[in-house]
């Protein structure tokens, strides 16, 4: 079943595959569009019962208690995002005083490198990737600058050799001896290629450079285990797998080893718990992820991940995986055999233990496929120049949506129905 030779074209093996499927009664706890198949859930994902309740609960709390929300709540707003790191922890192979939810994924990239990144003469670049999110680049640019470093020099850029992937060897290549932080994403967020995290960070430690990494477009989708594989830092997106809503509070690793390590953007509510209201003059944080938070937590952000959290950890990251790969892997069958004469290539990776929760489809009519797609209520996105990003998601999605989706692409090649579209892309694409 796993195998992708013993998959078949014909739409009852879809059926087959979905009445097979362990994890296809998570479909009912989530809002989806009947009349759409909804396979952008890498980019936003989709609001769940379970969300939508936790939510409704903060605010009936917020409703009735004001003030004493604080302690009074159910899951008292203090520890609130605590209470949820320690839900999430499982999702990233971490211990719960590892994580923190915080702030947005570039926020939380600046205070994490503005702490990690300490230029000295002999180390003082920053290692980063030709392919990372523009986010993440301008984030190193700017620390690189309020180090008082000169970016040209200092800001070191692994090339792709082929524009969509990265190659490992190269990456270690790069690990020279005046890099003081490399800092990679754990999944690229076009090609969906996965780095491989354990190797990356003992081949950085054996060099004596600090590694972190961005895992926006892994977490949820991929299991991690930043803990046993010793990684230094790590943040993440929780509006994309996580479905925490559009700005959920994003989250911080950080490796119990740094504990010690003073965050270097400091705030009120980074303080030790137990002595925060005292208001002492003296910054004294919390040694611990929690020590990283910087002002009062985004509560009605962080809300609907409680309920989302519930359904991760009750569904098992595991199972969560194995049917990931199933649905790319089946996506990627049906590409090579219903859409072979189309001209499209698949610029993922082939072998599932390098590819995370989604397939680039590339095409050079992409933009106009894509809106074509969107026309025929397929909701998938487009990254240019020729990308068409498809996230079949485990929790929501089903092989039957794969296989509709593909006989769609077909039937919007066969009759060349994507030329109606202009050749250009939307704002929010
Ligand atoms: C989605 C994403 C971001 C977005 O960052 P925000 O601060 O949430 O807007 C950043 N980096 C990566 C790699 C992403 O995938």
């Amino acid at each position: 079943m796993t195998m992708k030779t013993a998959f078949h074209t014909d739409h009852k093996f879809a059926y087959e595959l979905d009445a097979i499927d362990p994890l296809r009664t998570y479909r009912d706890h989530f809002y989806l569009d009947k009349s759409k198949i909804y396979l952008d859930g890498n980019s936003l994902g989709l609001l769940s019962k379970s969300s939508e309740k936790s939510l409704l609960r903060v605010i009936a709390e917020w409703k009735k208690h004001a003030i004493d929300g604080w302690t009074k709540a159910s899951k008292p707003w203090f520890s609130y995002a605590e209470e949820l790191a320690r839900q999430q922890a499982p999702l990233l192979g971490a211990k719960a005083d590892e994580i923190i939810l915080h702030a947005s994924t570039t926020i939380n990239i600046h205070l994490l490198l503005a702490a990690f990144y300490k230029p000295s003469e002999q180390r003082n670049k920053i290692l980063i990737d030709q392919l990372t999110f523009p986010s993440d680049r301008y984030a190193v640019e700017s620390q690189l600058e309020l180090k008082g470093q000169d970016v040209k020099e200092a800001l070191k850029i692994i090339n792709s050799r082929d524009g969509r992937y990265l190659n490992e060897e190269d990456i270690i290549a790069a690990m020279t001896d005046d890099v003081a932080v490399i800092f990679l994403p754990s999944v690229l967020y076009r090609s969906a290629q996965l780095l491989d995290m354990a190797l990356l960070t003992a081949e950085a430690h054996r060099r004596g450079i600090l590694i972190g990494f961005d895992c926006a477009h892994s977490v949820g989708a991929v299991p991690h285990l930043l803990s046993e594989w010793q990684v230094d830092f790590a943040c993440w997106c929780n509006y994309k797998h996580c479905n925490g809503g559009p700005g959920a509070a994003a989250g911080i690793y950080i490796n119990e080893k740094h504990f010690n390590k003073k965050p270097a953007l400091c705030g009120w509510f980074g303080f030790r718990k137990e002595r925060q209201f005292d208001m002492l003059e003296e910054f004294e944080g919390e040694k611990n992820a929690g020590g990283w938070q910087i002002g009062t937590p985004h509560i009605l952000s962080l809300a609907p991940l409680e309920g989302s959290l519930k359904l991760f950890n009750k569904a098992g990251i595991e199972k969560i995986r194995k049917k990931s790969l199933l649905l790319t892997n089946y996506l990627i069958f049906l590409v090579d055999t219903v859409l072979s004469e189309y001209g499209f290539f698949v610029g993922s990776p082939r072998n599932e233990t390098q590819r995370g929760g989604h397939v680039a489809l590339e095409h050079k009519k992409a933009v106009q496929i894509n809106a074509a797609l969107k026309d025929h209520r397929i909701i998938t996105d487009f990254r240019f120049p020729n990308i068409i990003r498809i996230a079949p998601l485990a929790l929501y999605n089903s092989f039957n949506d794969v296989w509709r989706t593909v006989h769609e692409l077909k039937k919007i090649m066969e009759a060349k129905k994507y030329k109606n579209y202009p050749d250009q892309r939307a704002t929010v694409a």
